[in-house]
């Protein structure tokens, strides 16, 4: 087996371990497989220990990386969690599955109008600073029901909200911050928690763990 295989295995594992340790208010936590400046050989491993849910930051580098595996006919979800550029929302539409960082009015109404005119419709997720830090993409927290509500209000369905917390600080505020504002707003998909702390996130509700170095290695 290889070392990915292996952690893969072993991500799984502990995924099963905290979600069965937790409220289980949820689904078992679906795990993305974060292939940032991973290779395609590397992706290869993992959807061939059967994972087929693969995450990217860049749309870009994803369509390098996914659009000729797809064209091999290799079966996959692919989510989009880094911020999105309005020049970049046609490519974005086209091949993500699912979007976890809509994060502003116009870029709704770029997703909106790609959306009709491809008939392509990925599940949205709204990315929330919780921690407000000026250089992260997302909104804040007290802002999300506005745009939420612009979001109904021009027939866009959003499913859940996603967040990631600030670097060398405990998670744990910025998790339960998030489940609640779900909880409030009835959204089901709850994206939180990486490497370091996804069995933490677990904990608190979440229903898709962003996994990168935990499975591929650390990235130089
Ligand atoms: C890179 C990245 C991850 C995965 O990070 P790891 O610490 O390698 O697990 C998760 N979420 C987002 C938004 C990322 O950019």
């Amino acid at each position: 087996m290889s070392k990915i295989t292996e952690n893969l295995n072993q991500v799984r594992g502990y995924i099963e371990q905290a979600y069965q340790a937790g409220p289980k208010q949820n689904r078992l936590p679906t795990l993305i497989a974060v292939s940032k400046t991973k290779s395609q050989e590397d992706v290869l491993a993992v959807w061939h220990a059967g994972h087929r849910h693969f995450g990217e930051n860049k749309v870009q580098e994803a369509q390098k990386k996914f659009l000729p595996l797809r064209e091999q006919g290799y079966e996959l979800c692919l989510h989009l969690i880094g911020p999105l550029q309005t020049n970049k929302v046609a490519d974005a539409v086209e091949l993500f599955d699912v979007i976890h960082t809509v994060d502003r009015v116009k870029l709704v109404d770029a997703l909106l109008h790609e959306m009709h005119k491809q008939q392509r419709f990925p599940e949205l997720l709204i990315q929330v600073n919780t921690g407000k830090e000026p250089q992260k993409s997302g909104v804040f927290p007290e802002e999300v029901p506005a745009l939420l509500t612009a979001c109904i209000d021009k027939g866009l369905s959003i499913k859940g909200l996603m967040c990631i917390p600030p670097a060398n600080q405990d998670p744990s505020p910025h998790f339960l911050l998030l489940a609640d504002l779900s909880r409030q707003l009835s959204l089901p998909e709850l994206s939180m928690g990486m490497s370091e702390d996804y069995q933490q996130a677990i904990k608190y509700g979440a229903t898709y763990v962003r996994v990168g170095s935990a499975i591929f290695g650390s990235r130089l």
